[in-house]
């Protein structure tokens, strides 16, 4: 299945999930201004893992605040499913994000005084909708296959860090995103949680058959991506 982009005319796989040409962002002002993404160019297919590894200050965070829509790139395109984010209207553009697109932070961000079961209808929501028996279902099997699904009723502080980071992840499931895109999950976990909450991020990118982009510092978490880029000064390192 393909389908021609109304914003580029290119012709898209209906396997890729994302595509980013050629971002450029450029930050600040007058002779203040940093290139905090230089000509950043990548693809990710359904069911794909790419990690992105750079030190402090190379760009990644600002790749997937571009890549989520969080931020308008000064040029290039984001297409997620075909549709292009930076030639939406904000409105549209939020939709998109809150439909298309699971986010996982460095911290849970997950609401204290929700149950997990109600942080991920809280995305339902968020996107819209009243949620329904079936989303109740769909949350429910989300727990389940993070490990959570005898404590889907406790509330962040009842939970462990690593716990909390899964709910995070089921969270970013919820609405059947396209793309997950994944900040640092692991830096406030010790090395064997953060890498059970890597080897789970890989287990669900091909279960749920998203895009997976994750940024980290850490290149002992890279293990199990299909793919690792390094960035270095808002660039790709050719490899
Ligand atoms: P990383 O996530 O790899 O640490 P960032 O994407 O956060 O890198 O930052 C890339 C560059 O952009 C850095 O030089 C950083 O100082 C700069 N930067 C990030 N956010 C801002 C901002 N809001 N205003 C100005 N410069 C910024
Ligand atoms: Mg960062």
């Amino acid at each position: 299945m393909s389908q021609v982009s109304k914003a580029t005319g290119d012709i898209i796989s209906g396997a890729t999930r994302l595509s980013a040409k050629n971002l450029r962002l450029v930050l600040g002002d007058g002779d203040q201004t940093v290139t905090a993404l230089n000509d950043v160019s990548l693809s990710i297919a359904a069911g794909e893992f790419v990690a992105v590894v750079g030190p402090s200050g190379s760009g990644k965070s600002s790749l997937l605040a571009v890549c989520g829509g969080l931020r308008s790139p000064t040029s290039g395109s984001v297409l997620i499913g075909g549709v292009d984010l930076t030639s939406l209207p904000e409105r549209a553009r939020t939709q998109l994000r809150s439909t298309k697109i699971g986010f996982v932070f460095q911290q849970s961000n997950l609401v204290s005084s929700l149950s997990a079961i109600d942080q991920l209808l809280l995305m339902v929501h968020v996107a819209g909708r009243s949620p329904t028996v079936a989303d109740r279902d769909r949350a429910r099997a989300l727990l389940a296959g993070v490990g959570l699904d005898a404590r889907r009723d406790r509330r962040p502080g009842q939970l462990s860090g690593g716990e909390n980071q899964r709910v995070g992840i089921a969270r970013a499931l919820m609405n059947a995103p396209e793309i997950l895109l994944v900040d640092e999950p692991t830096s406030m976990l010790d090395h064997n949680r953060g890498a059970e909450i890597v080897d789970l991020l890989a287990r669900q990118t091909k279960e749920h058959s998203v895009g997976t982009l994750m940024v980290t510092h850490d290149p002992t978490m890279l293990g199990v991506a299909s793919r690792v880029l390094q960035m270095d000064d808002g660039k790709f390192r050719a490899t």
